[in-house]
């Protein structure tokens, strides 16, 4: 299987990782990809930006490197209800919106599998990040099938998989979803989760996992950059369409 693009990478702006988007986007082009998302963590992570960075990203060209450059966010799912630690204005420019559970409380399976779903239904959230992290343990089935239902694509985080990863102990749950997601026939994503120039487009653990899942290559989001813009180009418009309509409220 050959993966055409990362869609989950980190750079200085996060505060805990070291390399710039310039740098980025050489190593994806070093890397053979064809496009790169930029996905620094929301304003809620210690050390990440404010609300004002992700809305001057404009300003990054499209194209680095020769690598199309997608601007996005890793969010942080805040409340119970699925919130996210950027407001709807932010969201509705971005061209990816995916979402996570990190420095937060961690709740029970119930209150996790809830407030993870509720994320989903809610329509601004494009990816759900490492939902195998064991820290905050979910229900697969229901995480699957909640994917299924609101068409969102469930990452599986090839730096979860590693030695030293803050989310050890992922993988068991990992292939769970993987393989639920397989049987469902569901779209998955591997991101890399660099927070290091040079990760960028590891996906090797990851796509092992796949393969012993079942996953097949056209199940997998990152396969094709066709793929990629025509899934983003549908959430974006959901995005917008739920800012007009808060918009259209107020008037
Ligand atoms: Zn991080
Ligand atoms: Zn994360």
């Amino acid at each position: 299987m050959r993966l055409v693009a990362d869609l989950h990478t980190h750079t200085i702006a996060s505060g805990h990782a070291y390399s710039t988007i310039k740098e980025i986007a050489e190593a994806a082009q070093q890397k053979g990809l064809e496009l790169v998302a930029i996905t620094d963590h929301g304003p809620n992570e210690p050390g990440a930006p404010h609300w004002y960075y992700f809305d001057n990203l404009p300003v990054v060209p499209k194209r680095i490197a020769g690598v199309e450059v997608l601007k996005g966010v890793e969010a942080n799912i805040i409340g119970w209800e699925g919130e996210l630690d950027l407001d709807l204005e932010t969201l509705s420019r971005l061209d990816l919106v995916a979402a996570g559970f990190h420095t937060r409380e961690t709740g029970s399976v119930e209150e996790n599998t809830h407030t993870m779903i509720k994320a989903m239904a809610g329509g601004l959230v494009d990816i759900i990040v490492h939902p195998g992290n064991p820290r905050f343990a979910i229900d697969p089935v229901r995480v699957v099938e909640a994917a299924q239902k609101y068409g969102v694509v469930l990452e599986i985080n090839n730096s979860s998989l590693t030695a030293g990863s803050f989310r050890r102990g992922s993988r068991g749950n990992c292939l769970k979803i993987a393989r639920l997601a397989a049987e469902a026939g569901i779209m998955v994503v591997v991101g890399s989760d660099a927070h290091w120039a040079e990760d960028v487009g590891e996906f090797g653990l990851a796509l092992e996992l796949l393969l012993e899942a079942g996953v097949k290559p056209e199940q997998v989001l990152n396969t094709s950059v066709e793929k990629i813009k025509s899934y983003l180009e549908k959430r974006g418009q959901l995005r917008r369409q739920a800012l007009a309509d808060v918009e259209k409220g107020q008037a």
